[in-house]
């Protein structure tokens, strides 16, 4: 028993709540008022301000332990309930910023796209200097789903382009062969269990499917990339979930970015494998054993269901390998993650009858 504290009130928090009910504990959670999806799975809902010290404070008063859905929590007001938050605060101050987190992944020897900090007109013509075209400026911050990006073709885009009033950072645009992320759960011991890594593909920016067994590829470059994983986790002392996106390029895994916390391309695991990346972060932030993470179908697949399309999404229940996830939003528009359906496939004739 116990009660787990989550910060935010999205999809991640309310699938982390279904575990954490299946495992037990009780659930509150804290999120500003607005479109809670969280809430109505769990015991608790706080609808309150980011800033408002005293009640993050009350909140983490009445928990045992506090994790997060969401990392995009201002860092400092953390600051006072970081004894009780898995994560540490200083695994979130990192993976909120675009600049940090490259800067802290190069430093432990992991390569990321080449960059260049972007705070005026004049950084972004040096950066599009060092770096070429095609180039893509990123806010630091607060971006998700291919928010908060621009791509630049050219030196003349670059001059002409209406840049966003924050801070920066411009990328060289990698060529890679494809997508995966490394998703891992670690104790405060040090245990950590890595899922196998998902092939993801992105449409529009969003995240549209992930699949298992992904291309040969990401088999070879898996090993690096899960020990810059261990490294980033080992070096902040991480208790939880943590992601990190790479690109798998010729020369090797080049780091995109990292969230501390669950990921999209992880749902897969709460079909398709042993334990959930959920179900193993309410383990791992309540020191308990750690799942075992092996998928357990031969072919594994991850749709997202975007916008519009949640009005129909049952019907993909009429193949009997599909699983449904709806996460209960009432506005669909266009570009809005909704849910999400998992395969699980057998080779043509194997049947379960
Ligand atoms: P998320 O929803 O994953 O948090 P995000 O808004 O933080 O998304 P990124 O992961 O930075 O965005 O980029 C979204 C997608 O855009 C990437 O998965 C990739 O397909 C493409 N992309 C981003 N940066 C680069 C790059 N430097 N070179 C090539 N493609 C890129
Ligand atoms: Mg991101
Ligand atoms: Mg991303």
């Amino acid at each position: 028993g116990g009660t787990i504290g989550i910060l935010g009130g999205g999809q991640l928090g309310r699938m982390l709540a279904i575990s954490a009910a299946q495992l037990g504990y009780r659930v509150i959670a804290y999120a500003p008022a607005g479109d809670a999806v969280i809430a109505q799975v769990c015991n608790e809902y706080i609808a309150s301000d980011w800033h408002d010290a005293e009640a993050l404070k009350a909140f983490a008063d009445a928990c045992d332990v506090v994790t997060l859905e969401f990392e995009n929590v201002p860092a400092a007001p953390l600051d006072a309930i970081a004894d009780k938050l898995a994560p540490h605060p200083r695994a979130l101050a990192i993976a909120q910023d675009r600049l940090a987190e490259k800067r802290f992944v190069a430093d432990l020897g992991g390569t990321p796209a080449p960059f260049h900090a972007v705070d005026s007109r004049e950084d972004l013509l040096a950066g599009i200097e060092a770096l070429g075209t095609p180039a893509i400026l990123k806010t630091r911050r607060d971006g998700y789903d291919g928010k908060g990006q621009w791509r630049i073709g050219s030196r003349e885009e670059a001059e002409a382009l209406d840049l966003p009033d924050a801070p920066c950072i411009l990328e060289g645009f990698v060529q890679f062969e494809c997508e995966f992320s490394v998703i891992l759960a670690r104790r405060a011991d040090g245990t950590v269990a890595f899922w196998e890594s998902s092939q993801n593909g992105h449409e529009d920016g969003i995240l549209a499917r992930s699949t298992l067994p992904g291309a040969a590829i990401i088999g070879q470059q898996v090993a690096e990339a899960r020990k810059l994983a261990k490294a980033v986790a080992d070096k902040l002392s991480y208790v939880g979930v943590l992601t990190l996106e790479f690109f798998a390029s010729e020369s090797g895994p080049i780091f995109n970015e990292m969230a501390p916390r669950t990921h999209n391309s992880g749902h897969w695991t709460i079909e398709g494998a042993a334990t959930s990346q959920f179900e193993n972060q309410v383990r791992a932030i309540c020191g308990l054993p750690l799942g075992d993470t092996r998928r357990v179908a031969p072919r594994v697949v991850m749709e997202n269901v975007i916008g519009p399309a949640a009005a129909t999404a049952h019907e993909a229940l009429a193949d009997p390998a599909a699983h449904l996830h709806l996460y209960g939003k009432t506005d669909a528009p266009e570009g809005r993650k909704m849910g999400h359906i998992t395969r699980l496939e057998w080779p043509e004739g194997e049947t379960s009858s």
